[in-house]
């Protein structure tokens, strides 16, 4: 096997995708069904290895429980792969790899980050002929970790977890080059006007199914997340970190994404989804299963101080990036918002 040195530093810095932070309750519904269980022959199974600063055991159970969720969402096994790299190849801090990994292994790598950011997550490595990723990293933001509420860190992990398997990553030809040096020409991402959007066809066929009409799904600018407008509280969406509190739905959309790249997926592993009917994403509705709906806050966008924010009812403290969230009510700059208010 060659020297694991596919992407130039600058292509894996690019490569890194954030998850801007954070909106309301909908918990989506746990991905099951047709899997093998996790760790039985033939399953795909992500296995998390976590390095850096220590996580707390319900932390720990929490990234497993991500691990558990994504792995569910692939019907497809994983081919055992032979990991061969020098210390520090994909991401800072990552060991020697010399092992043949029989499962996907990802490392988590706890460090600060700063203030923008929950997360960033992406591929290293990808097979030769099928342009699967081998093996992938995340680097999970210390800084106010321990305030992060369980389903904001699920909802990160799954998000992050999908990058490392080429979703939002993968999805541009100059990415997708194998270990043996071969590139895709295959590229699902189109450019009308200023507006990008994913044309790959399984993930297109999902969104005409949904109601979508334009040419392709909306793409963000930087071409790795749903555009947050198009379809609001979705897991790959570019403002799923708006919306706080909840898992953001795994929809038809991202599971037709990781069947666009090669997996195999399961369906009825996705959750209960539909597009926003208008501008708002007040619009968007779950179907009738007994989830929920999304809540947008009733409160206003903006408070004129933290008192005024628990009077209406915030949930309290309010990260950047959320609504509300002014750095005015952020003495300390730490991305928390009156942090200090019973
Ligand atoms: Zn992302």
């Amino acid at each position: 096997m060659p020297p694991l040195f596919t992407f130039a530093p600058t292509l894996r810095s690019l490569l890194r995708s954030l998850l801007p932070v954070a909106v309301g309750g909908l918990l989506a519904t746990a991905p099951h069904a047709h899997a093998a269980p996790a760790g039985a022959p033939g399953a795909f199974t992500i296995e998390t290895r976590l390095l850096g600063r220590p996580l707390s055991a319900a932390q720990r159970a929490t990234v497993q429980e991500a691990a558990a969720r994504v792995s569910a969402l692939i019907a497809s096994p994983f081919t055992p792969v032979r990991l061969n790299a020098p210390a520090g190849d994909c991401d800072r801090g990552l060991p020697r790899l010399r092992e043949t990994a029989p499962r996907f292994v990802v490392f988590v790598v706890v460090k600060s980050l700063g203030d923008d950011v929950y997360a960033t997550g992406m591929p290293c490595d990808l097979r030769d002929g099928s342009y699967l990723p081998i093996y992938g990293t995340i680097d999970l933001n210390s800084d106010g970790l321990g305030d992060l509420p369980r389903a904001d860190l699920l909802d990160t992990m799954i998000h992050e977890l999908l990058h490392t398997l080429g979703v939002g990553t993968l999805w541009e030809a100059e990415y997708r080059v194998s270990m043996n040096g071969d590139s895709d020409s295959r590229t699902f991402v189109r450019r009308v006007g200023k507006q990008l959007y994913y044309t790959g066809p399984r993930a297109l066929a999902a969104y005409r199914a949904l109601g979508g009409r334009e040419v392709g799904v909306p793409l963000d600018p930087d071409a790795g997340h749903w555009a947050g407008a198009a379809v609001c509280s979705e897991i790959l969406s570019g403002t799923a970190g708006d919306f706080t509190g909840r898992v953001n739905p795994v929809s038809p959309l991202t599971l037709g994404a990781l069947e666009d790249l090669g997996y195999r997926v399961n369906r009825p592993a996705s959750a209960p989804f539909r597009l926003p009917t208008g501008r708002s994403c007040a619009t968007q509705v779950t179907p009738k299963t007994g989830t929920p709906e999304i809540r947008q806050s009733a409160a206003p966008a903006v408070f004129s101080s933290c008192a005024a924010a628990r009077a209406a009812g915030a949930t309290l403290p309010l990260r950047r990036g959320q609504p509300g969230y002014r750095p005015e009510m952020d003495g300390d700059r730490d991305g928390l918002a009156c942090e200090n208010q019973p």
